[in-house]
């Protein structure tokens, strides 16, 4: 249940910033810059994971 919250929160943020910024530890890295980990989470599909802490609890856009 709780992916769930935060996967609706992070649609609602989606537009407000171009650099996805960790909402975890608050590690930021442009989305092409190669320093992203992704995680497969069966219910949401691929999400960014923070290569810092690795939590998937991303704010940004990519
Ligand atoms: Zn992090």
């Amino acid at each position: 249940m709780m992916i769930a919250v935060v996967y609706e929160h992070m649609v609602e943020e989606t537009m407000l910033t171009s650099t996805p910024r960790c909402l975890n530890c608050g590690f930021e890295a442009p989305h092409d810059g190669g320093e992203w980990s992704s995680a497969s989470v069966p219910p949401l599909g691929d999400l960014m994971r923070c290569p810092e802490c690795g939590s998937t609890n991303i704010l940004g856009r990519w």
